[in-house]
């Protein structure tokens, strides 16, 4: 009934469990079996599973607030509020409800304002399933010829194709240098700043030479930070480097699991999503967004619970360490061990790679890397009752308990003695 068994393709490996229902910091099989979980839904539950103050605001929400209203109201302006105080570039904010319609509503926006048609996205990178998007996302070739044109999914139209250009990550003297050369023909540079299928993180020289060169050349610099934002600081990278993008893209952790997404900027970008009295529909000045589900009552409520919670409790030191405690063991296993190996990811974003060592900074490298022993790891550790992502990636959650992760580390070492 369901192709491929799954509800997203990038989901669906050898030996999935299939899950009755989680807890807390746990995962439950059909068959009973727990799993510490480092998947929590692919990066939203960032508190866990039903964070009991996220399921009280949610049931007042449902109780009290109705479904859905399709009409502006307190609730929205409330979270919006909270988003514009975390995020540095953002002045204004339109919710989504998936990271997917938000980093589309970017590129569209990006190129209303510009009247320009090509976009700029990075080698690895990956920013949701339209069109525009599912470019150059696998690593798959050591030394590709750029701007790379290697489509991720079957159905893309070749005009779509044509009109993206995936340029290499975190190298400027190929890349600055193409987009100065293309600068008229380019809306937006949409970046990713840890590239969340490799944990690659983007050094803050190739943000910021992005940044001089995207606004040399009247280009908006895109910052898709759906996995970043509100997980590794509330105003995620852009607050942690001090390089502030035109727009972001943003969900995820945002929602604390409840489907969300926004797309937010500066004031004067922003406005160009606003309709005018003679123009909701088509206009060259208006950028169309809307969405029968968008702001709902219940998302709105997702939003500023979480992003209230984070606020207060501050997890990220905590959270951070768990993430730094894990990939430190990983590399200290493969050494103990002599197993070819690197780690790769930033605070509580986690990912190793076998078959490679070093420093990673670009998916080139990892071209190559031992796929068998990575999924072997992966699923030894399942067998041991922690689930990491196929990859294998980790997202730590700030439900986690010292005791978790010390079994966590427990599980690691004994999977390396067997590895
Ligand atoms: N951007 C990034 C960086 C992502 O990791 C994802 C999803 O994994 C998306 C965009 C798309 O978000 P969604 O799955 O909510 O559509």
């Amino acid at each position: 009934m369901i192709p491929g068994g799954v509800d997203g393709n990038a989901k669906s490996f050898a030996g999935m469990p299939v899950i009755k229902n989680a807890y807390g910091s746990r995962l439950v099989g059909i068959d009973g079996r727990e799993y510490i979980d480092y998947c929590i839904g692919y990066g939203p539950l960032i508190f866990g599973h039903n964070d009991p103050e996220m399921i009280a605001a949610l049931k007042d929400s449902l109780e009290n607030g109705g479904f859905i209203y399709g009409l502006p109201h307190l609730g929205m302006w409330e979270a919006a509020s909270l988003v514009c105080r975390c995020v540095p570039c953002a002045e204004m904010v339109r919710f989504t409800n998936s990271g997917t319609e938000a980093t589309l509503s970017c590129i569209r926006l990006a190129r209303a304002i510009t009247g320009r048609d090509k976009i700029v996205k990075f080698y690895g990178a990956y920013h949701g399933t339209h069109e525009s998007v599912l470019i150059g996302i696998k690593a798959s070739q050591k030394e590709p010829a750029y701007p790379y044109v290697g489509a991720d999914s079957a159905g893309l139209p070749q005009g779509v194709i044509q009109d993206t250009l995936v340029l290499p990550f975190n190298e400027l003297e190929y890349s600055i240098p193409f987009i100065e050369k293309h600068a008229g023909e380019i809306a937006a540079v949409l970046v990713e700043p840890v590239l969340g299928s490799y944990g690659i993180v983007a050094e803050k020289a190739f943000l910021e030479a992005l940044r001089q060169t995207t606004a040399q050349h009247g280009i908006i610099l895109v910052f898709d930070e759906v996995v970043t934002g509100f997980r590794l600081a509330p105003g995620g990278i852009q607050e942690l480097f001090g390089v502030i993008p035109d727009l972001v893209a943003l969900g995820k952790a945002m929602g604390g699991g409840i489907p969300i997404g926004a797309f937010a900027g500066r004031r004067q970008l922003m406005e160009h999503v606003a309709p005018t009295e003679d123009a909701v529909y088509n206009s060259h000045k208006v950028a169309y967004h809307s969405g029968t589900y968008n702001a709902n009552p219940l998302a709105m409520t997702a939003v500023k619970t979480a992003i209230g919670k984070l606020m207060r409790d501050d997890p990220y030191g905590r959270i951070n360490g768990y993430g730094e405690a894990i990939r430190q063991a990983i590399q200290s296993c493969m050494e103990a061990h002599g197993i070819e190996g690197t780690t790769t990811g930033m605070g509580s974003l986690v990912q190793c790679h076998f078959g490679i060592h070093g420093e990673i900074r670009r998916v080139e490298e990892l071209v190559g890397r031992d796929l068998t022993r990575q999924e072997r790891f992966q699923s030894l550790l399942m067998d041991r009752g922690v689930f990491f992502i196929p990859g294998p990636r980790a997202y730590v959650s700030a439900v986690l308990q010292e005791s978790d992760v010390d079994r966590t580390l427990e599980a690691i070492e004994d999977v390396f003695r067997i590895l």
